[in-house]
């Protein structure tokens, strides 16, 4: 049989069906439904930080999801929180402040909280999440050390609530063709990678800060790169969190606007070297406009020619043919979705805290390796 016939991507239908595969607390509902038994409530999530990201994302695919619905918030401006209780139909009791999360362990309408603020606040937030009780998704990175996600990690350990990565391509069709790609090697096993993701930075923003960001653009999309190359290096298994480089050789770019990054690289260019051979060639600043990524194998290639790393609309080609899924999924409201079912059913993320914090194992390499200049050996 050809190589050629083995190709058989994924339908956008065995696609949403394999998410929704759950384990037996899934298999049981509808039998509790023709007993009539009360299907599972919706879990409530609270948001914290009413940013960019949750307003436009977040906030819009909380009222596409099944399983969870928004219940709260925590924002620094009450009059903007009490704004988000009316249009999403929560109590303005269910508005609180950074100073104020502890009153969450009183609530119990809220299960799960989603830390959307800036990197450098994202332990801080998600530690008085889980010392409130509630189960935790942080968004990307997952702080700005791994001795915060090692601080992170622990408090939710303590707490005994579960604690996942806002990885939300972990739920998109394109990421996870290639994810399947790589662990059946119908191309053969990929091992040359690029990667590059960047966008033009004109004005200083806490994104530059390194308080608030704790790098440059490695922090924010390099992650993106790291991400992808670990997706499509399966050594260890499908999303594994063990399929990690083992060495990375990294070097900043010059500074065009050092008015804007005084305090964070501007751009970085590096390599990272996985077991058995394979390579990824990576670039993110915040001086170019780039969003692509290609994988290689001996017999064939997969390549994300346009947003690869973005909500929606992604161009994916082949050596076999163009990939097409079918209208756009909401990554944010499966990605939700899926960790209000692992709470309810008991089960571990695929994108858990561990996750986060291997990728902030790398980028802790990448910054030593920027540093001393040497090639840097990755120890998760
Ligand atoms: P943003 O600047 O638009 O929003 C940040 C929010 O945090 C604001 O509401 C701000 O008021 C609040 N905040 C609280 N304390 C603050 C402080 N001391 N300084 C500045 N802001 C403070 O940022 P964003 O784009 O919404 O990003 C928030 C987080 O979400 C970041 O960690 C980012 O990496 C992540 N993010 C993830 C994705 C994704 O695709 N997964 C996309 C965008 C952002």
């Amino acid at each position: 049989m050809s190589t050629a016939t083995n190709f058989r991507p994924v339908s956008r239908r065995q696609f949403l069906g394999q998410l929704a595969v759950g384990t037996a607390g899934l298999a049981l509902t509808p039998r509790l439904h023709s007993q009539g038994a009360v299907a599972p409530r919706k879990l409530g999530v609270a948001l914290v930080g009413l940013g960019a990201y949750s307003r436009g994302q977040l906030g819009p695919a909380l009222k596409e999801t099944q399983h969870c619905r928004l219940a709260g918030v925590v924002t620094g401006d009450r009059a903007k929180g009490l704004q988000w209780a009316t249009e999403h139909g929560f109590p303005e009791t269910s508005v609180y402040g950074y100073d104020t999360m502890a009153r969450l362990a009183d609530n119990r309408g809220i299960d799960i909280v989603y830390v959307v603020t800036p990197n450098g606040l994202h332990a801080e937030h998600a530690i008085a999440a889980a010392k409130a009780g509630k189960h935790v998704i942080c968004e990307k990175p997952m702080a700005n050390t791994v001795a915060e996600c090692d601080a992170m990690l622990a408090a939710c350990r303590a707490a005994q609530v579960r604690l996942s990565i806002g990885y939300r391509l972990h739920f998109d069709p394109y990421h996870r063709e290639m994810m399947r790609l790589a662990r059946e090697k119908d191309f053969g096993a990929f091992t040359k990678m690029k990667g590059d993701r960047g966008f033009v930075m004109r004005t200083k923003a806490w994104r530059a800060e390194k308080k608030l960001a704790g790098g440059g653009p490695m922090m924010d999309l390099g992650v993106y790169i790291i991400q992808g190359a670990c997706m499509a290096s399966p050594a260890a298994g499908l999303g594994s969190i063990e399929n990690a480089p083992v060495a990375v050789t990294a070097a900043e770019i010059p500074k065009t606007r050092p008015d804007i990054f005084a305090d964070v690289e501007e751009g970085t260019r590096w390599t990272m070297e996985f077991p058995g051979g394979a390579a990824c060639e990576a670039f993110t600043s915040y001086a170019h406009q780039a969003d692509t990524f290609r994988v290689e194998g001996d017999k064939g290639w997969l390549e994300f020619k346009q947003r690869a790393f973005t909500y929606r609309g992604a161009v994916v080609e082949t050596s076999r043919g163009k990939l097409d899924f079918g209208p756009f999924v909401n990554q944010q409201a499966l990605q939700m979705d899926d960790f209000a079912r692992c709470v309810q059913e008991g089960r571990e993320s695929r994108v858990p805290g561990e996750m986060g914090r291997r990728d902030m194992v790398i980028v802790e390499a990448i910054y030593e390796s920027v540093r001393t200049g040497k090639r840097t050996l990755v120890k998760i």
